[in-house]
């Protein structure tokens, strides 16, 4: 046996630990044991010498998640023949390898949110990139040109793991890193080879060529990505690929780019050891009530439209929705009752799932048909073209219904499976096991009156199965048919044909039964298998209907509006709130604000007021606002106008990138960098206090230059929104006529002052700093003094002035600019 361990251990990397199916447990020996141990949480023992741990087969999926969290892979090991049936050695199998995008266990899996495996192939003038998430089978592809687009497309995925070819590896490595791609996993490089990728390919979507997908001309580079993945996970992983179905081909412009500090910072989504997703944009635009359809919300989320006829088509949906209060509290109670359509579809493909996997496919299918009822006649496009998606397949519903109890158990071989009525031999099999001891006794009483013994007995032991007992005293009336069996003291047992025949009976009945309704199951699985590819369909047009439905329904509970989309370079907004901030518990009652951009005079919106206004919170506000519009979903406000934007940028707050060794300064400076070389005039930036981390007269220097860049540069001309407490800034507005000043009002009363939350035209004269110390419980001596020193140096004059006149007429160029930077 330790030879056949170490040969199934050759095949596997070394990161990878193996589970060795031994009887009811799953052993490992050696350096694996000494490995896992400590990570298992259980005991080192040595057999003959050989160190080795194991854990009971029935909870082997939550070991197998501790491995994975532990940044190890898993091979699993099974008996591959019946032990009691095999000569010699059980032969043994690898039946799957766990790795962390490679999950399909639902114990290991969030429900809610996808879990992808990506593989990026470099190549000609692009990286083709591909994603599969395999507990629903959803591929989706794309080529990425240039190294910051393939970082947007995998900061989209977010895959768990990142397949590369072995001799590419040293190439990505360095872009790739871990926080982007997950661990990088290096595979043959034939895998990746055009002819070998290809023909994986047009097998497994059953085509003849790639053209219906990537048209004529050169290939593009994905179908090296996608072909490598599938080899990879189908013949490393051994993972069943059937409902592998779809390719979905993505084009990186078909989106609005969002980089993953921009989701952080304006709490799109919620992170780990972020923000918890009640204080996120996914936790407010939540009122989906299926799996299926929250995990596709985030993918919403993170991956907002960049297209009008789609942003509207989703508007269009939200409001037929919204129109009808009844129809819609229908289609969310039929919602909830629908299963998490996607998984269960794999685990009944991949050959894992179980009888309550059909009952859940079943239940969830009758509700489609309601689905389908509630949507005749809507006016919008987009849920018509749902409401044909969605397929009910009566026929497998119906048999499922007849087949399967209520609530069947997990296991599929111990029976309890199958229904009375459904199958005539089954309900026999049970009949007789059920049955067995009115028969027993039956028998008994015709026995008795045959013989006129009246002490006659029919027994049963563990040695004879069942028998009849007659006492000593008795013995000249038994029949010559009896067989005699034993010898007691004062009794003799005896064996008759129909006795014994029946004893087979009852004893196989169990067995016999529990065996058909394996098969029963696996026939009736097998069905459902067939239709894969509708119920497919069918379940990604219910996660769509879902977000559908839970953006009306939280659109009607928050008072949200349709906003106006279109292709203009306006950003209009008028009563605007902050969709998080407004509902957090305990907050002040929030005050609505209106925002007005545009791509000529006002370009530039730059907001001063003091510290704990209500700035960044306004600024970030506006960028959720334009977000949410490119999901297609309403926002709060009473009004809305914005032109299509390609991307949102934003640089705000101190960025805490301590732990990475970066000062904050050099944070700031690089993601302001970033803007700056990549801003189009479609996109939409938020600037929080830049140049706050140095000095002063560094910061408002910096500041000063990069709003006279973006306003100056046409190809850089963004929208932009730029809070900042140096209101010697505010002088910009006098030299640039895109630049607009505007402030957050503040009262004062006597020595305090009042925040009113509400932004105004104009600049903010004071910076208040000092109220703001006394509001956090500076000790007055400290106040009063700070007062004193403040008068004496405003009477110093501040450097501002010097800086404009420098600078009075910009000559745009490039060049010129650059060099007054630095
Ligand atoms: P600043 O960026 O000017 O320092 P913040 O945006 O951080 O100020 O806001 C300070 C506080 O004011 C936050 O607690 C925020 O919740 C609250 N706040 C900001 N804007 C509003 C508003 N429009 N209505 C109500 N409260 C607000």
């Amino acid at each position: 046996m330790m030879r056949q361990y170490r040969r199934t251990k050759e095949e596997l990397d070394a990161d990878t630990i193996l589970f060795f199916r031994m009887g009811d447990f799953y052993e490992m020996f050696f350096e694996d044991a000494h490995r896992a141990a400590p990570i298992l949480g259980v005991a080192i023992t040595k057999r003959a010498g050989v160190p080795m741990c194991g854990v009971p087969y029935h909870a082997l999926d939550s070991y197998l998640a501790k491995v994975i969290r532990a940044g190890l892979k898993a091979a699993v090991c099974e008996q591959a023949e019946d032990p009691k049936t095999a000569k010699g050695l059980v032969r043994r199998e690898i039946t799957r390898i766990v790795s962390p995008g490679s999950l399909t266990e639902d114990a290991l899996l969030d429900a809610e949110a996808s879990n992808y495996i990506a593989a990026v192939f470099s190549g000609k003038g692009a990286y083709g990139v591909a994603a599969l998430e395999l507990s629903t089978g959803t591929l989706a592809v794309e080529d990425a040109h240039g190294e910051a687009s393939l970082i947007e497309a995998l900061r989209r995925i977010a895959p768990s793991e990142t397949l590369v070819a072995d001799d590419q590896r040293d190439l990505l490595a360095p872009t790739l890193p871990a926080s982007v791609s997950g661990p990088l996993t290096a595979t043959d490089a034939w895998r990746f080879m055009a002819d070998q990728a290809t023909d994986t390919l047009t097998h497994q979507f059953n085509v003849h060529s790639l053209e219906g997908y990537c048209g004529q001309g050169p290939l593009p580079q994905w179908v090296r990505a996608a072909g490598a993945l599938l080899n990879y996970v189908r013949h490393e992983l051994r993972r069943d690929l059937t409902h592998v179905r779809t390719l979905d081909v993505r084009h990186s412009g078909d989106f609005l780019a969002l980089d993953e500090c921009t989701c952080r910072n304006l709490d799109l989504l919620p992170t780990p050891g972020g923000r918890p997703e009640a204080e996120t944009l996914l936790g407010v635009l939540d009122g989906t009530r299926t799996p299926m359809g929250k995990r596709l919300l985030r993918a919403w989320i993170r991956s907002p439209l960049h297209s009008l006829p789609a942003i509207h088509a989703r508007q269009d949906a939200v409001e037929d929705l919204q129109s009808d209060r009844r129809r819609l509290s229908d289609l969310r109670a039929i919602l909830a009752e629908t299963r998490d359509l996607e998984r269960v579809m794999t685990r009944l493909s991949g050959g894992s799932g179980n009888a309550r996997d059909l009952r859940a496919l079943a239940d969830s299918l009758a509700q489609i048909p309601k689905l389908r009822e509630r949507l005749a006649g809507s006016k919008a496009e987009r849920l018509t073209h749902l409401a044909a998606e969605l397929r009910d397949l009566p026929d497998l519903t119906a048999e499922l219904a007849r087949a399967l109890v209520d609530d069947p158990p997990l296991t599929i071989r111990e029976g309890g499976i199958i229904r009375e009525g459904y199958n005539a031999d089954l309900d026999a099999y049970r009949e007789a096991a059920q049955n067995g001891h009115a028969w027993i006794a039956r028998y008994q009483a015709e026995q008795q009156e045959a013989t006129g013994i009246r002490t006659l007995r029919v027994r049963h032991n563990n040695v004879f199965g069942f028998y009849i007992e007659v006492s000593k005293s008795q013995l000249a009336l038994v029949p010559p048919t009896y067989e005699r069996r034993q010898t007691i003291v004062n009794a003799e047992r005896y064996v008759t044909p129909e006795l014994k025949e029946y004893e087979s009976r009852i004893y196989g009945a169990q067995d016999k039964g529990n065996a058909l309704e394996y098969e029963l199951f696996q026939a009736l699985r097998a069905k459902a298998v067939a239709e894969l590819a509708p119920i497919q369909a069918t379940a990604a047009a219910v996660a769509e209907l879902d977000i559908l439905q839970g953006f009306a329904d939280r659109a009607l509970a928050l008072a949200y509006r349709r906003p106006i989309v279109d292709d203009s370079l306006d950003l209009i907004i008028r009563e605007g709130r902050h969709p998080i901030v407004e509902l957090q518990p305990g907050a002040e009652r929030f005050v609505p604000n209106d925002a007005h951009l545009n791509g000529t005079t006002r370009q530039f919106i730059l907001i001063t007021g003091p510290n704990m206004a209500g700035k960044s919170t306004y600024i970030r506000q506006v960028a959720i606002l334009a977000v949410m519009a490119h999901i297609g979903c309403p926002v709060p406000a009473e009004e809305m106008k914005i032109g299509l934007v390609d991307r949102v940028f934003t640089r705000v707050g101190a960025g805490d990138d301590l732990a990475r060794g970066r000062s904050t300064f050099m944070v700031e400076m690089q993601e302001t960098a970033n803007i700056l070389n990549n801003a189009t005039p479609r996109s939409l930036i938020v600037l929080d206090e830049i140049g706050r981390g140095t000095s002063t007269f560094d910061g408002i220097s910096i500041a000063w230059a990069v709003v006279e860049y973006l306003h100056n540069t046409p190809q850089r001309k963004a929208r932009t929104l730029f809070a900042t407490h140096y209101h010697e800034l505010t002088d910009l507005a006098a030299a640039l006529p895109g630049v607009k000043n505007y402030t957050v009002q503040v009262r004062e009363q006597g020595d305090s002052i009042v925040f009113l939350r509400r932004i105004v035209p104009g600049a903010a004269d004071k910076s208040y700093g000092i109220h703001v110390a006394r509001l956090a419980g500076l000790p007055a001596p400290v106040v009063d003094r700070a007062n004193v020193i403040l008068s004496g140096l405003e009477g110093q004059k501040a450097p501002t002035p010097e800086l404009p006149k420098r600078r009075r007429t910009p000559t745009p160029t490039d060049d010129d600019l650059q060099l007054s930077l630095f």
